[in-house]
């Protein structure tokens, strides 16, 4: 594999990779060794290599005894001569800081997004060059993915299932680094054999921004997880829960392995935007604030929304509040529309005069990530202080967990809490009668019989106001 950079000086990219272009060095894997040198580096043009030497022999070793596939196939294959899931495990070894977006020598060069070039010359690529201009096409990248000949002296026999890959585009090196971990497995014929529990985590870390986006989420998340159909749901369940998804992603992914019922399924965060939507237009509410507004698909959504004459969404994050200001495209409103939308950065469990004034404020899937401790101050902060008119509350419904299957634990890692419906209501008739709010019930997701509904939803209205009727 192959990375260039034409970002000038060029040899920067030897800072962002932790690999000084002078040198070549090797690393030991549990199945061969990985070289990292540079073909060409100057001001202009840069390219670092890794190259990684399968040892067959090792290899075997290493897939132990646990692996049923004792076979001469473990040691006569492609390995030596095609990329594979190995080198996505080699290159986030070798380049782990670099994934992880840390330069101490060139912070801010981490930080940019800068002309990026990767070329894998043989890759196999399950589902032919079309899956390779899918799975990277929608993450910005120009794809060019040529069909090697089975053999050249002999054209008739047709195309091997070898691609020779080109990846153009303007990138963060660490997401494209994140990308191709994921994605090459997903390309690779093989098995991706070394799965543990861990696994899903795995995914939705190096999956955080560009996953639970892409069209083709489904079908990347199955053939990661190699068709281990309880992981894949757990994992797409995992992806819904995060504010990542977008409306348009509801279309279902056109292809053989997406092709399930729950795929066809508005996703449930969907929904959840929907019904918020749907409960701040019932109550009236001309101007909104998001509280722990996440990336601010919600602010994106309400800021369509002509009825809507000031939406503002505060969050705790600065990450999540940079999201935010791209997607609503801050930097580019009209002066009109500025005055309309706001973001800052807010912690709930402090008071924040702007928090005032509102007719109504969002608390969307954002109380399970308060410990419990300290959730009685964001109920004075939000309830007391600020007191809008109405408060539209959502949060897991924990009872409905069991139908994730293989779902253990809670549904996000950041989730400090999840509540039944019994444990919500009475937190939402305590906060309604502390504070002065009537407060209505209600279920959002399919319902089942037994179990309620996915996410569960609170709308709190002040009882001593009438701007919200
Ligand atoms: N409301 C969004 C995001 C939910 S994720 C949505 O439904 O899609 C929870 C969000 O709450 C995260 O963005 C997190 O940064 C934020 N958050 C958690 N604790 C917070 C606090 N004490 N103050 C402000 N924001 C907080």
């Amino acid at each position: 594999m192959t990375v260039s950079t034409t970002h000038v000086p060029a040899t920067d990219l030897g800072f962002l990779l932790h690999k000084h272009p002078g040198r070549v060095q090797e690393f030991q894997q549990s199945f061969g060794t990985a070289t990292v040198f540079y073909p060409e580096a100057s001001e202009q043009r840069c390219t670092a290599a890794l190259l990684l030497d399968v040892d067959a022999l090792r290899l075997a070793r290493a897939r132990g005894k646990d692996s049923p596939d004792f076979s001469l196939g473990q040691y006569v294959n492609d390995r030596s001569y095609a990329a594979s899931s190995l080198l996505g495990v080699a290159m986030a070894d070798v380049f782990r800081t670099a994934r992880a977006g840390r330069c101490a020598a060139r912070p801010e060069l981490a930080d940019t997004r800068i002309p990026l070039e990767i070329g894998i010359p043989v890759l196999p690529c399950r589902g032919g060059a079309e899956v390779a201009h899918r799975v990277f096409g929608p993450l910005g990248w120009t794809v060019s993915a040529e069909p090697i000949p089975l053999d050249e002296q002999f054209p008739g026999w047709g195309d091997s299932r070898y691609v020779g890959l080109t990846i153009t585009g303007t990138m963060r090196l660490a997401d494209a680094l994140s990308q191709l971990y994921v994605l090459l497995p997903v390309l690779d014929e093989s098995k991706h054999y070394w799965q543990g529990p861990d696994e899903v985590d795995k995914l939705l870390r190096s999956g955080e921004g560009w996953l639970a986006e892409h069209p083709d989420r489904n079908l990347i998340t199955r053939r990661y997880l190699g068709r281990r159909g309880g992981l894949t749901r757990v994992a797409l369940a995992r992806l819904a829960e995060t504010d990542d998804v977008s409306a348009d992603t509801l279309e279902p992914a056109d292809n053989e392995e997406a092709r399930q019922p729950e795929d066809r399924r508005v996703p449930l965060n969907v929904q959840r935007h929907e019904a918020v939507a749907a409960a701040l237009a019932n109550l009236g509410a001309r101007t909104v604030v998001d509280l722990g507004c996440g990336s601010g698909q919600l602010l994106d959504r309400l800021v369509k929304t002509p009825g809507f004459t000031k939406v503002a969404g505060c969050d705790v994050s600065a990450r999540s509040l940079q999201h935010a200001a791209r997607r609503l495209r801050l930097d580019r409103l009209s002066e009109r529309q500025a005055g309309r939308v706001e973001v800052f950065q807010s912690a709930l469990t402090y008071e924040d005069d702007r928090l005032k004034g509102f007719d109504a404020a969002v608390l969307m899937e954002v109380i399970e990530h308060v410990d419990p401790p300290r959730l009685g101050a964001l109920e004075r902060v939000v309830f007391g202080t600020a007191h809008p008119g109405s408060v539209v509350v959502t949060t897991p419904n924990r009872e409905y967990n069991a139908l994730y299957e293989g779902l253990h634990g809670m549904r996000h890692s950041d989730h400090r809490f999840e509540w039944d419906r019994a444990q919500f209501t009475a937190w939402a008739d305590r906060v309604a009668a502390a504070y002065g709010y009537a407060v209505t019930m209600h279920g959002i997701g399919e319902e089942d019989d037994t179990r309620g509904t996915p996410t569960q939803m609170a709308v709190f209205t002040s009882e001593g106001d009438s701007s919200s009727e």
